[in-house]
């Protein structure tokens, strides 16, 4: 049992009647409250939705194949950053970032308005590229995260078993009668690779038994190298990870339904990027924030809304992850910043719109931009910068639908739906020649624990 202390920060507050609390809740005194007492977001960082049963994985992960087929899964959701940081910034802001509003502090982050409209606030992650170092605790009561290098987590840090309990302690204990948005983060999918579940069962050719992200560096330098076995083996040893990560939801379920939550919590379920693993270049095994295929921004998003029925079980429409956090403000009748790019998907569930809608992402370094792409359900462009590595043509067009794995560049051809394409990555490049390309830089009095973190999570030279 773990000592409510812990939680300390968090103020306790019952909802009283009153016409403050009325307009933000947008409840009058005589009307029935809305019955939805809480929202857990749980982020599963770095992971791919076509490793989710419920999108086609052949390993099944029945917690969230069980959460879809109760909810509603979104089929095609486009992630802004193929990196934790830009990512997050992107989703728990509902924005595309500009320098402006994201150096170092969300400023516009959506978890205040959930914290003034009545909701405690709550975060319990796993740091690193998702610290509070970076402005992302802003709007928090409480916001808590993992501090020991994620090498060491067999035995000084613990990794997903010490988040997800914490997240459950508190749910037992400390939550109270106050509605919640609770923010619930794990790198279990990321690198280090170290679940035995499927691998142990396969060869794994000249491949160490565990991934570090060290072989990553040896992977580029040549001193490892990987074959169709090997690749195989990692495979299996990520779909690990996925599985560790699906039981902890399952967990987390059971915990909810002991504590006569389930039936009163919205529960979303999201990864920021994907991972390579291998498909496109043998030596792109087990990390992101390369390049803008695929593989790197298609994530899951499975949203159960206990207390509606959606009809739309399946979404295929293009939606992107920036959508997420107005389509919470919404179902709790909070209203949206008008500039906000991201929008309620609300409409999306309830079948009354069924429009892509177009998803921009991009990658940076040091403050300089290296790639950006625009993508609808069939098609997407892509400029890339000579600086990026690898380095690609400057401009690529593909059409998913005829070429999935987007192998063909059809940019010399010319097709006509590049223009609209083209317009809207320069209306993106105006508003940040306005505002600023974002940093995502690391600031100079970074902590040496989290600085070890970094570093072990691979991020840090
Ligand atoms: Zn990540």
């Amino acid at each position: 049992m773990i000592l409510l202390s812990k939680f300390k920060p968090i103020r306790f507050r019952l909802p009283a009647c009153g016409a403050l609390l009325a307009l933000l809740l947008g409840v009058g005194c005589g009307e029935e409250p809305d019955p939805l007492r809480g929202v857990i977001l749980i982020a599963i960082d770095t992971l791919r939705a076509d490793r989710v049963g419920a999108y086609g994985a052949a390993r099944p992960t029945p917690a969230l194949d069980g959460l879809a087929e109760q909810g509603v899964l979104f089929e095609n959701t486009i992630s802004y950053g193929a990196r934790t940081r830009p990512s997050f910034a992107a989703t728990l802001s509902g924005r595309f970032p500009t320098r402006r509003d994201f150096d170092r502090v969300l400023l516009r982050s959506l978890v205040s308005r959930l914290k003034n409209g009545g909701f405690q606030t709550v975060a319990f992650t796993e740091g690193g590229e998702l610290s509070r170092i970076y402005g992302f605790d802003r709007g928090f009561d409480y916001w808590w995260e993992q501090e020991t290098p994620v090498t060491a987590r067999d035995s000084l840090s613990p990794g997903i078993d010490r988040t997800f309990s914490m997240a459950q302690d508190w749910l037992r204990d400390a939550a109270g009668d106050q509605r919640f948005f609770l923010f619930l983060h794990t790198y279990e999918v990321h690198l280090p690779y170290r679940r035995l579940e499927y691998a142990k069962a396969i060869p794994r050719g000249d491949f160490p038994v565990t991934f570090e992200t060290g072989d990553v560096g040896r992977l580029a330098a040549g001193e490892l190298e990987a074959g169709v076995t090997e690749r195989n083996y990692v495979n299996a040893l990520y779909d690990g990870g996925v599985a560790m990560a699906d039981r902890h939801v399952g967990n987390l379920l059971e915990v909810l339904e002991e504590t006569g939550r389930r039936e009163n919590t919205l529960i979303v379920v999201l990864s920021d990027h994907g991972e390579e693993l291998g498909e496109r270049l043998s030596h792109y095994l087990g990390g992101h924030g390369h390049t803008l295929y695929d593989e790197l921004l298609r994530v899951p998003l499975i949203i159960h809304d206990p207390l509606r029925t959606y009809p739309e079980k399946r979404v295929r429409a293009q939606v992107r992850s920036i959508d997420v956090l107005p389509t919470i403000l919404d179902r709790v009748g909070l209203t949206l910043p008008a500039d906000s790019h991201g929008k309620s998907l609300l409409p999306v569930m309830e079948g009354r719109m069924r429009s892509d809608r177009m998803a921009l992402s991009q990658t940076f370094k040091n403050g300089v931009k290296l790639r950006s792409a625009v993508r609808a359900k069939s098609r997407k462009l892509v400029r890339n910068s000579p600086r990026a590595e690898p380095v690609l043509p400057r401009t690529q067009a593909f059409d998913l639908r005829v070429d999935p794995g987007e192998e063909s560049n059809e940019i010399h051809e010319n097709p006509t739906w590049v223009g609209e394409f083209q317009v809207f990555l320069d209306n993106h490049e105006t508003l940040e020649r306005r505002e600023g390309v974002p940093h995502f830089g690391s600031p100079k009095d970074m902590p040496a624990e989290l600085k070890e973190r970094l570093r072990s999570l691979g991020y840090v030279e």
